[in-house]
């Protein structure tokens, strides 16, 4: 059963690769930023205090984070599996992930490190294009849609557009603030020997093979 948490930098794929893993292995996606929406959709009480914090362009604190996360897994089958991706995001928080799947017995079956080297994901992102319309993400170097202009999924021929914060200072600055906060993290995962690293700095085929071979070893372990 794959238990994983996915954790890699602005620009390593990450979101493609667990997109392969989920439609591969059937397994629950897990996106805290989906439980925040969805709690404020269904206007809970925890999710009014949500809407609160997120109207005072609060950060959403830890505790009730987790609170979201504990309801969603006792509502859920586990059996299925699941891929956290985009949490945790500090030490804290999987210091609290680890007792919350210990008490419901579905620890996770390892934690995948998605490591590219900086000038590689400085590449990678100033390639980003967004489809104006339907809003998926191409790139011009990886990813390109099958037709040059137009949309493989809308099929819409208008503009694939650069956000602004994918230019090359911004995604320098971006690279570093992940790598200092997510360090603790690894370190954390390293020690409860739970760490996985794949060098992602190939395209995405390559990278998701490699995946692909992780997963197989790691599952045959258990
Ligand atoms: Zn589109």
């Amino acid at each position: 059963m794959l238990r994983v948490v996915f954790l890699g930098p602005p620009g390593s794929g990450k979101g493609s690769q667990a997109k392969y893993v989920i439609d591969e292995h059937g397994v629950d996606h897990i996106s805290t930023g989906e439980l925040l929406r969805s709690a404020v959709n269904e206007g809970t009480s925890l999710g009014n205090q949500i809407a609160d914090i997120m109207q005072q362009g609060g950060l959403v604190p830890d505790q009730i984070v987790l609170q979201l996360i504990s309801d969603y897994l006792d509502s859920s089958d586990l059996s299925k599996g699941f891929l956290f991706d985009g949490f945790p995001r500090n030490s804290i928080q999987a210091e609290q992930l680890q007792v919350i799947l210990a008490e419901r017995n579905v620890p996770l079956s390892f934690v995948l490190h998605l490591q590219v080297d900086p000038t590689a994901v400085v590449k990678r992102l100033s390639g980003r294009r967004n489809c104006s319309n339907c809003g998926r993400i191409y790139n011009i170097y990886f990813d390109p849609p099958q037709v040059e202009g137009q949309c493989d999924d809308c099929g819409s021929a208008g503009e694939l557009f650069q956000r602004a914060d994918d230019n090359e200072a911004s995604i320098r600055n971006r690279l570093d603030v992940y790598e200092s906060e997510t360090a603790p993290l690894l370190e954390f995962y390293e020690n409860a020997e739970l760490l996985v690293t794949v060098d992602a700095s190939g395209d995405l085929a390559e990278v998701a093979e490699s995946v692909r071979q992780v997963i197989l070893t790691e599952l045959a372990k258990t």
